[in-house]
């Protein structure tokens, strides 16, 4: 038995993060028309049991898959993915420049950057690094049917690639209000223009790459707590 999808909002589910091999939370948002995912998971394996879990609820496997940022337990999976990838400009340019590293110096390369890298890519699993299928810049309107998704870019102290997903009900927030990976800093200036993108959007649940659902003022609270 795998992990199961948990419901967020009347169109939209998770499926939900693991520490372990650090396997971020993926999304999934319903329309009548077609379906959207949110990231595209760690690896071949994640995107698997992530696409097991929707056909176990009956739920069909996602036209596009929207990256919240580059990094690769958001988007080593995105060669296995059913449709289409859409990223930022920066995030598709990340992905480039790391795909090109991958060429040169080989698999050690996205083995090196963590432990639960070395774990999720255990046995000699290929890492596969593609690029996305469509770019944007600064924000698009989605309509999957009677659902409207909004995707756009945000500042965020995380990377200097950060995508928001707001869904009805949901923001998707990827890693965004986290740390920066390499240093563990979080820059206050950066934080709080996140706090003001989350708070100008109307959705009851924001959603964290690698944490339950919290609500939109808790994760205000959590961006302005450094300024006391
Ligand atoms: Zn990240």
């Amino acid at each position: 038995m795998g992990a199961k999808l948990n419901r967020l909002a009347e169109r939209v589910w998770v499926f939900p993060f693991e520490e372990e091999r650090d396997r971020p939370n993926l999304g999934y948002i319903r329309g009548d028309r077609w379906s959207l995912a949110v990231d595209a998971g760690h690896s071949a394996d994640h995107t698997a049991a992530f696409y097991r879990a929707l056909e176990a609820a009956c739920l069909p496997l996602p036209s596009l898959t929207v990256l919240t940022h580059w990094h690769w337990d958001h988007t080593f999976g995105m060669h296995a993915v059913h449709g289409l990838c859409l990223a930022n400009a920066r995030t598709n340019g990340h992905l480039l420049a790391f795909r090109e590293k991958l060429a040169r110096e080989g698999r050690a390369c996205a083995l090196a950057l963590h432990e639960t890298v070395r774990r999720e890519y255990a046995g000699g699993r290929p890492v596969i690094v593609t690029p996305a299928d469509m770019v944007f810049s600064g924000e698009l309107l989605l309509d999957a049917g009677n659902c409207p998704v909004r995707v756009f870019q945000a500042e965020a102290p995380h990377t200097d690639d950060s995508t928001l997903i707001h869904a009805p009900g949901v923001l998707f927030l990827g890693d965004a209000r986290g740390d920066v990976f390499s240093t563990g800093e979080r820059d206050p200036a950066l934080c709080r223009r996140l706090a003001e993108a989350v708070g100008a959007v109307d959705a009851d649940i924001c959603l964290e790459g690698h944490w339950i659902p919290q609500t939109k003022r808790e994760t205000v609270e959590y961006l302005l707590a450094d300024e006391g």
